[in-house]
């Protein structure tokens, strides 16, 4: 995959049997066989580093954060507002602008209530492309049934590309946000967000951009992007579940009114009225989840001690072997066939239905993962109730292709 922005960072020598070696999980027994783990796009597997930094949290760091004066407090806000720096510091941003989330599904929302809909008027439009997940349609969908405005979607093309004329095409007067995925989840196409965010911003729209299924794969720089708004998931990105991160521009965060109300989020409370606290914690009501915070900048550490160029260069190789590989299986038919693509194999057979397809597989130990993955529109864009999708990580190798391979020869052979 094409990186976005690279910073330099010192690596290890990529190793696939020592990675591997370092996910637990992966030495699992499924179906008393080999596990080969192709559903990185739904969630990715926990380096021993990860799983030690959370444990390490609760034995030794573990208090309420941000309160407290005594010792365990200190250490366990000193640990959280560490991560918080070093996610800063993987996605190019300055710390004040990291808000901590429950996920990128929460970051579009709090996008959405907090900064959105107070702008949004009767006729707006909000310009999203055929290829969203649900999580960055259906909160848009939500507001401009509130507000009266609409959401427009940009047309693929067959490989399914983003038509970029079509798209700007769309942007007019009425648009006040223009929304992107940077890695289609379905496709595995790598949308030219730089690209779009100068032709949105010439007219003065902003751009937010769901890098979910991004940031594990590609350097993000969100500085070098001159994006708005940045949503991700600690999981996608060998993290735990359940925490992510919005990284908003300071000027937007300052503008926007807080969204979910309660402790921490404010400077004073009185029967009268209440006052917030700076940003980003005026958008962080309640107890964080420390351990998630400090998880996924353990998992970060992790990536980069890989090098990001390495695991990219590993994952488009083993994307254009997986993509041979499934070209020898008759009947079957790759969906999402763009230039510029990340390590998804989607694919249907005219033998099989998708879950048919997925039920051999997983007999043979394959996890995949089948259905319209969150996108139901996209779904009906290539006329297709679902697809089998095959998702990379890092740890991936030749051995988990043959593997999926082997067994859509066995799928060909009972369905023929
Ligand atoms: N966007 C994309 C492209 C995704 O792949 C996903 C998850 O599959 C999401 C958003 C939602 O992420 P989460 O469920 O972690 O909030």
């Amino acid at each position: 995959m094409t990186a976005a922005a690279g910073r330099p960072a010192v690596a290890k020598p990529f190793d696939l049997a020592r990675i591997r070696a370092e996910f637990p999980i992966l030495a699992e027994p499924v179906r008393g066989g080999r596990l080969a783990y192709l559903d990185n796009g739904a969630t990715t597997q926990k380096p021993e580093a990860v799983l030690r930094a959370m444990d390490f949290y609760y034995r030794h760091q573990n208090a309420n954060v941000h309160r407290a004066t005594h010792d365990l407090a200190e250490r366990a806000t000193l640990a959280y507002e560490g991560a918080r720096d070093r996610i800063a510091r993987y996605l190019g941003a300055a710390r004040e602008e990291i808000v901590f989330t429950r996920g990128t599904t929460e970051a579009i929302n709090l996008v959405a209530y907090s900064y959105l809909l107070p702008r949004l008027r009767q006729g707006d439009e909000i310009l999203l492309t055929g290829m969203e997940h649900h999580s960055n349609i259906v909160p848009w969908q939500l507001i401009a049934a509130q507000a009266g405005a609409k959401v427009v979607a940009a047309p693929l093309n067959d490989a399914g590309e983003l038509d970029v004329a079509a798209w700007r095409a769309l942007i007019n007067a009425r648009t006040r946000l223009a929304a992107v995925v940077h890695v289609s989840n379905t496709l595995g196409t790598l949308n030219p967000v730089g690209t779009l965010i100068g032709h949105a911003h010439a007219h003065g729209i902003p751009v937010l951009v769901d890098g979910a299924q991004a940031i594990a794969h590609l350097a993000v720089d969100v500085k070098a992007l001159d994006v708005d708004f940045y949503a991700c998931s600690a999981h996608k990105a060998y993290g735990p579940t359940g925490f992510g991160t919005l990284y908003a521009k300071r000027e937007h965060l300052e503008a926007m009114r807080p969204w979910h109300g309660g402790g921490d989020m404010i400077r004073t409370v009185s029967f009268e009225g209440s006052t917030w606290n700076d940003v980003p914690y005026k958008f962080e009501a309640g107890t964080p989840d420390m351990a998630g915070a400090i998880g996924f900048a353990a998992a970060l550490d992790y990536i980069e001690a890989q090098g990001l160029p390495a695991i990219a260069a590993h994952e488009h190789a083993l994307l254009e072997e997986g993509t041979a590989r499934l070209a020898e299986v008759p009947g079957l038919r790759l969906i999402g066939t763009a230039a510029q693509k990340g390590g998804i194999l989607s694919f249907v057979m005219d033998c099989a239905h998708p879950q048919d397809i997925g039920t051999v597989l997983d007999q043979a130990g394959v996890a995949v993962r089948t259905g319209h993955h969150c996108t139901m529109p996209l779904m009906q864009r290539f006329g297709i109730p679902a697809t089998v999708r095959a998702s990379l990580g890092m740890y991936n190798g030749s051995d988990d292709l043959r593997q999926l391979a082997q067994a859509l020869h066995k799928v060909r052979s009972l369905f023929r």
